[in-house]
């Protein structure tokens, strides 16, 4: 794993400095000014950092997202069949994950691979997960072959309540950021609509049936943006604060990008005793859960380090 990726990673943990990492087992970790791992040596090495912000594990939101038909599903592709709606559904659900968990959320998925979960389970796992939100990804299909039918819909069990506001938000999200017809937020009768006990709204992103729709449905860059537009709405429904994904040049991404400057170039090797980012009230170690197990090397003046994180769980006070 390059420097790069790495801070990609950390970031996606919603770390929010540095890292600067040296391998050494005299090396300390430092949060709020205290030392909190275990270091092998005396001599005091302050070159390993992470900080980042405290998240409320017991008010984290979470999302159910469903990638709709599985492959046995029959019939939903493009009519000459180089399009399958079960491939688009999981791979902009997994992209939706992404993005809803970098902004703090805990997402449950109803399906992880290829193969069919039937409507009942789909909604014992929403309802089972306690999910304030439940999104199913489609694309939607005109009878008959290839249609001139095309454009972006919701569907929701009735108006007047949480759901047509889930679908309103991401509704506002959607339009504008895919360019596409708007065919609006209809009523439809749905199990996974009925069943589930949160808000929950069906998303089609557009016409597998229509020539030019389904050519943008093919593409990762499309898939994106309908997977931003959701996650983006669904923020917007449930007060998340949005983080642009790593590398984004435009609105907080930004302050991602410097984080990321930051963590190379505290890692270029650099020796400066006690040089270290101490994000005071802001880290918080004991909040973070996830885990963490990779290998980094990077460039010093004398040649190639090595460092190793195995678990952020060690890092815990
Ligand atoms: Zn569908």
């Amino acid at each position: 794993m390059s420097l790069r990726q790495f801070c990609d990673a950390l970031l996606s943990l919603g770390m929010q400095d540095a890292v600067n990492l040296d391998g050494g087992g005299s090396s300390r970790l430092y949060a709020a000014g205290r030392c909190v791992n275990r270091p092998t040596g005396e001599r005091v090495i302050a070159n390993v950092i992470a900080a980042w912000e405290e998240q409320d594990l017991s008010r984290q939101s979470i999302v159910c997202v469903d990638a709709g038909h599985g492959v046995q599903t029959a019939g939903k592709r493009s009519p000459d069949g180089s399009y399958l709606e079960h491939e688009f559904n999981l791979d902009v659900a997994r992209r939706l994950r992404t993005h809803l968990e970098r902004c703090g959320a805990a997402v449950v998925m109803t399906r992880e691979d290829e193969n069919d979960v039937s409507l009942a389970q789909r909604c014992r796992i929403s309802n089972e997960s306690g999910a304030d939100v439940f999104v199913s990804v489609h694309t939607n299909a005109a009878s008959g072959g290839w249609s001139d039918a095309q454009g972006w819909s919701a569907h929701i069990i009735a108006r007047g309540a949480g759901a047509e506001k889930l679908a309103e938000c991401i509704r506002a999200r959607a339009v504008p950021m895919l360019g596409c017809v708007d065919r609006g937020v209809k009523v439809d009768n749905f199990q996974v609509l009925r069943d589930t006990d949160c808000p929950a709204v069906l998303i089609e992103h557009g016409f597998h049936t229509n020539r030019a729709e389904v050519e943008k449905l093919k593409t990762a860059q499309y898939r994106e943006l309908c997977a931003l537009s959701d996650a983006r709405g669904v923020a917007d429904y449930l007060g998340l604060a949005w983080k642009e994904p790593a590398g984004t040049a435009s609105g907080t991404g930004v302050q991602a990008t410097a984080t990321r400057r930051q963590a190379v170039y505290d890692a270029q090797g650099r020796e400066e005793s006690g040089r270290y980012i101490d994000a005071g009230d802001r880290c918080t170690l004991g909040a973070v859960t996830a885990q963490l197990l990779i290998e980094v090397e990077y460039p010093t003046a004398s040649g190639t380090r090595r460092a190793y994180v195995k678990s952020l769980e060690a890092f815990k006070r």
